[in-house]
């Protein structure tokens, strides 16, 4: 029986540029190590999620580990409070939030605050609120994100989020996706709440420095992904494996924490693109010897297409492919390489543009595809995968099924 790991690159998958004459950020790129990979092992294709939902990273991820999300999505607040560590109980409603800048009438002009870099000082002010009976607790995630957790009784998930996901127009009022007397509460409880937030954040010292300082605002709680913790067998359950995340954002640490994966922390690994990649892989490589399972997350290149950064999502892409040469002489493992869904750079969000997938490993013989990339996988012997499809691949391939 071989050790699997999964490197999943976050948005990886991309579309053609006129930048680089015709050809994907990855295509551009100079990928000698992943190409190698890829020509030594088997490619193909994959949507994690169904092509007509939008594939949100946590859906993605969720449904690469082998979960049916009719089944056991969560939604995406729960994953999120359980990677910065909160321990949610049973009742509690959470959500994902981004601190966002809204001007003197209201209006959003930046829904992360200029990227700022860390929140920790401003959710201080906002964790432990008492609203109608309720506490809420806001706790910093990475860069500009946070989470709100409201605890108290009658509660319900069933609630719209506040952000409109655009610049140029107000927040959206929270309301209530059901007649339930509950989901109707808890969507009065989120408006008062981000309205006392926003006041607070308004006369926050540091957003006084900032403003000094010609800096965006850290003023307004966005929120969204309203969820309640679910049942989830974890990975030793449901495949026998031992297994061990490694990644630098919250969400990532998250999903693989609710799936059961231990949590290693590796210095310089920080889900932005200064991530200390080669360090993430080096560690992954050590954690294969305790270890059947090892899932690495790479955010980057997600974040550069979203920011519609052709340039800086190639130049990622070449910062992983440098790092993967730890992965050349791996023994007794099966190797996996994709992403969880596209971000092309043109669009600067998520598409259902399918992503390459590369599996290479002792016993594994390469095929005629010798390139790492959207298009030359397609002619892959994998063929066309679902997210769901991967895990048994891999566990075949492993000799453990
Ligand atoms: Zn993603």
């Amino acid at each position: 029986m071989q050790k699997i790991l999964l490197v999943i690159c976050d948005g990886l998958g991309d579309r053609p540029t006129k930048k680089f004459g015709g050809k994907t950020p990855l295509e551009a790129a100079k990928t000698k190590n992943l190409d190698r990979l890829a020509a030594n092992g088997l490619t193909g294709t994959m949507n994690a999620v169904d092509r007509k939902l939008y594939p949100d990273s946590d859906k993605a991820h969720l449904s690469i580990f082998g979960y049916p999300l009719g089944k056991y999505y969560c939604g995406r607040g729960p994953i999120e409070a359980a990677g910065i560590g909160l321990k949610l109980r049973k009742g509690d409603i959470a959500l994902r939030a981004n601190i966002a800048t809204v001007d003197q009438k209201g209006i959003i002009v930046d829904r992360r605050a200029g990227r700022i870099e860390s929140v920790q000082k401003f959710v201080k002010k906002l964790d432990g609120i008492k609203i109608n009976g309720t506490r809420i607790f806001v706790k910093a995630g990475t860069g500009y994100r946070a989470v709100v957790v409201v605890r108290g009784k009658g509660l319900s998930e069933k609630v719209t989020q506040n952000d409109p996901k655009k610049i140029g127009v107000k927040p959206l009022k929270f309301m209530a996706e059901n007649s339930s007397g509950n989901a109707e509460r808890t969507a009065e409880i989120l408006n008062a709440f981000t309205e006392r937030a926003h006041e607070i954040l308004l006369m926050h010292p540091e957003n006084l420095k900032r403003k000094k300082l010609g800096l965006l605002e850290a003023n307004y709680l966005l929120c969204r992904g309203a969820g309640k913790v679910k049942y989830i067998p974890g990975f030793k359950k449901k495949y026998g494996l031992k297994a061990t995340v490694i990644a630098g954002a919250g969400m990532y640490k998250g999903i693989a924490k609710i799936v059961g994966m231990k949590v290693l922390k590796v210095k310089g690994a920080t889900g932005l693109p200064n991530t200390n990649v080669k360090a993430k892989f080096l560690a992954a490589k050590k954690a294969l010897k305790k270890f059947d399972f090892v899932f690495v997350h790479v955010k980057a290149a997600d974040s550069f297409g979203e920011d519609g950064n052709a340039e800086g999502k190639k130049k990622f892409i070449e910062k992983i492919d440098r790092a993967a040469k730890e992965f050349l002489d791996l023994k007794n493992t099966v190797i996996a390489v994709t992403a969880d869904h596209s971000t092309p750079c043109e669009l600067k969000k998520h598409s259902s543009d399918a992503v390459p997938v590369l599996v290479a490993g002792q016993g594994i013989k390469g095929g005629q595809v010798k390139e790492f990339s959207e298009r030359a996988c397609r002619k892959g012997t994998l063929g066309h995968l679902s997210g769901l499809q991967l895990m048994p691949k891999l566990l075949r391939l492993s000799g453990r099924r």
